[in-house]
């Protein structure tokens, strides 16, 4: 493996998704170790529980929809402080199983029926200002909000698909998706 790239600095975030997408980065197993030789994993929910994203990332994987006000805030700080950001998961690239809610039109309904319709005892909304972020009103994939420079399709991505991805752009190149393989949802 070629040694002439700088050590990049990677990033993975978590916004509305369930995690399944970190699973398949994680089942990436010993081609980890190859890819700390070649990077620093500078924020993940993996590795550290590092609060504040960090500056000059050279390639964030961004994991689920854009579901609360945390998430959205979170992903202004990542395009702000990353060069090539992935839409990573289909849930990142359509809102996919989080955005299910948004057929009930709105987050009021979507707590009502939550907390008060379905409650067996206790009905009540949760309230804690500061604590509980606030719902937006649709969840949306991440390219309604800020730019993406790539797409990485499934539910989740294979490892295979994540590696091949991960090997081109640690190269400064841009992977070569090849259809009905890594161009493709589910
Ligand atoms: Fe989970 Fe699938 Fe969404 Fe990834 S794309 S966060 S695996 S539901």
């Amino acid at each position: 493996m070629s040694t002439s790239s700088p050590r990049k600095r990677l990033a993975t975030v978590w916004l509305a998704g369930c995690s399944g997408c970190h699973m398949s980065f994680l089942d990436l197993d010993e081609w980890l170790l190859e890819l700390t030789e070649q990077a620093d994993i500078v924020y993940s929910p993996v590795g550290s529980d590092q609060k504040l994203y960090p500056k000059n990332v050279d390639i964030a994987l961004v994991e689920g929809g854009v579901a609360n006000e945390d998430n959205l805030e979170l992903l202004l700080q990542v395009r702000a402080n990353s060069q090539i950001l992935v839409s990573f998961g289909d849930c990142a690239i359509t809102a996919n199983v989080p955005g299910m809610r948004n057929m009930l039109q709105g987050a009021d309904p979507v707590l009502r029926r939550g907390y008060l319709d379905l409650a067996d005892s206790s009905a009540q909304r949760p309230h804690a200002p500061g604590l509980i972020p606030e719902l937006l009103d649709r969840v949306l994939p991440v390219h309604e909000l800020v730019a993406v420079e790539m797409f990485l399709p499934g539910c989740p991505p294979s490892a295979t698909q994540i590696r091949s991805a991960l090997e081109a752009l640690l190269q400064d190149q841009r992977p070569p998706l090849q259809a009905n393989r890594e161009i493709r949802f589910g």
